[in-house]
């Protein structure tokens, strides 16, 4: 497993974590089978938006005797009424269904507090500007989670959230279909059949601009929806015309600045297999570019998606990482301290590219890589 810090929480997390609709319909010993091979194969990390009992019971007993050193992600507005799951910014219910979480985790507090998904304007007001966030931070100043999340399918919500600073973690739909795609208070059009007959151009600006932000606040993103609700495994389903398996899709997440992990739905120990695949996989394995580019109805040029592909340089230069520190110091507009430092430990910088042009040739993506290196060089003065 390889662990990775959570933002700015200082909770360290294994890069491929769990989404806990698998434990959906699970009996006890099914749900414990998944929790062991997950848990002796380093994940520690878990996403419970259920309010099922039943689920938030079967993740409970699973996980008995061995909580500590564990990471929940549990929500908060998730409330389970008449027999179904329901969305709620009643303070009183969201109370009651978190602490029934608690009571059924069999724990006194858990690690993220996640407000469950806002993606309009109007709910975004009601929990920042009501007593809905009064209440998230009384269970922060408390010590019952941890420090405080949101859940988001829109940019535009999640980049506002992350702006009161009271956000350390975005739990935020990940991939390349969705990234394409403009901001829209409606989660259903991101998979609505309309949007695969569109052409796209390049990552949605929005969306960069969260990334960046957070990358820049410290705010750590953990990615669902990686698969695109299987759309993007699926070369008929796919925009891309072709399909990624999952392990590029995940490393296509896992390369977005501020991404931590991916919680992975998975729904038997083979899926879990599947997704840790990613652990051990190669360069070539996780590539993803080769599905992305040269696309006809999906265009991106110019623009690093830090892909890798355009290794080896004859200096030893990650063109990559350059590109993402460059790209968060001009979102910026200045080169903020951390990032700077960050740059500074490369192991090699821009300032020792030859201009051999070798890296063009191979970037999918048409990333006049020799300029961006003269532009991080004069930037960082490295
Ligand atoms: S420059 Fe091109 S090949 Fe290299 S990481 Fe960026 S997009 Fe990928
Ligand atoms: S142009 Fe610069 S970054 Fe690209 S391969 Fe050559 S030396 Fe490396």
């Amino acid at each position: 497993m390889i662990y990775r810090q959570l933002g700015r929480t200082g909770i360290k997390v294994g890069a491929v974590a769990l989404g806990c609709e698998g434990f959906t319909g699970k009996t006890e010993q099914q749900a414990r089978e998944m929790m062991d091979f997950a848990i002796n194969n380093g994940i520690n990390f878990i996403d419970i938006y259920a309010s099922d009992p039943k689920v938030r019971s079967a993740i409970g007993t699973s996980l008995r005797g061995r909580r500590d050193g564990f990471v929940i992600q549990g929500h908060i507005g998730s409330a389970w009424k008449n027999g179904q799951y329901e969305r709620t910014r009643d303070v009183a219910e969201a109370k009651a269904s978190f602490e029934d979480l608690l009571n059924r985790l069999e724990t006194d507090h858990i690690e993220v507090g996640m407000i469950h998904y806002s993606d309009e304007e109007a709910d975004y007001h009601r929990i920042f500007e009501g007593e809905f966030i009064e209440y998230v931070k009384s269970l922060k100043e408390s010590g019952t989670i941890g420090c405080i999340g949101l859940s988001s399918h829109n940019p535009i919500i999640a980049r506002k959230a992350v702006e009161t600073g009271l956000v350390d973690v975005l739990m935020f739909s990940v991939n390349p279909c969705y990234d394409m795609q403009p901001p829209n208070e409606d989660v259903e059009q991101l998979w609505a059949d309309e949007v695969y007959e569109r052409s796209f151009h390049n990552l949605d600006p929005d969306r960069e601009i969260l990334y960046e932000l957070c990358a820049r606040e410290g705010v750590g993103i953990d990615v669902m929806k990686v698969f695109a609700g299987g759309d993007l495994l699926k070369a008929d389903l796919s925009m891309f015309g072709k399909a990624l398996t999952p392990v590029q899709a995940m490393d296509y997440a896992l390369s977005r600045p501020a991404v931590a992990a991916v919680m992975a739905g998975c729904k038997t120990v083979d899926e879990i297999r599947q997704a840790l695949a990613w652990c051990d996989a190669s360069d070539a394995e996780k590539d993803y570019a080769g599905v992305l580019s040269n696309v006809e109805k999906c265009t991106w040029s110019g623009h690093c998606m830090y892909c890798g592909h355009c290794a080896p340089c004859p200096k030893g230069l990650t063109v990559a990482n350059v590109n993402k520190f460059l790209n968060l110091a001009l979102a910026q507009g200045e080169v903020p301290e951390t990032v700077r430092e960050h740059y500074r430990l490369l192991p090699h910088h821009a300032s020792e590219c030859i201009a051999c042009g070798a890296c063009e040739k191979r970037c999918p993506f048409g990333v006049p890589v020799r300029e961006k290196m003269k532009q991080a060089s004069r930037l960082f003065g490295l």
